[in-house]
């Protein structure tokens, strides 16, 4: 059995000084974005790709923000448990692929140590590729971030 899942997620630019963390990688001096964990947008879109394929909701319902315990939470470590959830399943990750929309920065610098962070937690291969949005909508005008993954599951 063969499934696919999807995963979206957007967060805005934080006013504060919080880090810009992507795919579990830190981005140093560049603007962080705003979130109750530590809004690490592509760590969210594969998570809930990942729970999307498996049939296992997503992670608001799983990680609430009504819920002290996941403020400022490690993105990475909600990953993880994403992903003990879905392999306990009987799943395997066959790869998971996201495109991140982002005016600045250039994700491309970024790319390779990432897509490495996030294949190790997903323990399959993880691509990712960065898009601008041609200066169009409150992405074009560097209000957030917004990602879009998707991954495939198999069940042997
Ligand atoms: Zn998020």
């Amino acid at each position: 059995m063969i499934r696919v899942g999807h995963g979206f997620d957007v967060h805005r630019f934080d006013d504060g000084d919080r880090p810009l963390r992507l795919g579990g990688v830190e981005l140093p001096g560049q603007r962080g974005l705003a979130g109750h964990s530590d809004a690490d947008v592509i760590a969210h879109a594969v998570a809930d790709a990942l729970l999307g394929g498996a049939g296992r909701g997503d992670i608001g319902e799983l990680f609430p923000d009504s819920d002290p315990a996941w403020a400022g939470a490690d993105s990475m470590a909600l990953l993880a448990r994403v992903v003990a959830l879905v392999t306990g399943d009987g799943w395997v990750v066959a790869n998971v692929d996201a495109t991140v929309v982002a005016e600045a920065p250039k994700i491309a610098p970024h790319r390779a140590a990432i897509e490495q962070r996030l294949s190790a937690a997903v323990g399959a291969p993880v691509t990712v590729k960065g898009k601008r949005a041609e200066g169009m909508g409150a992405l074009g005008r560097q209000e957030g971030i917004a990602c879009w993954a998707v991954a495939l599951l198999e069940r042997p």
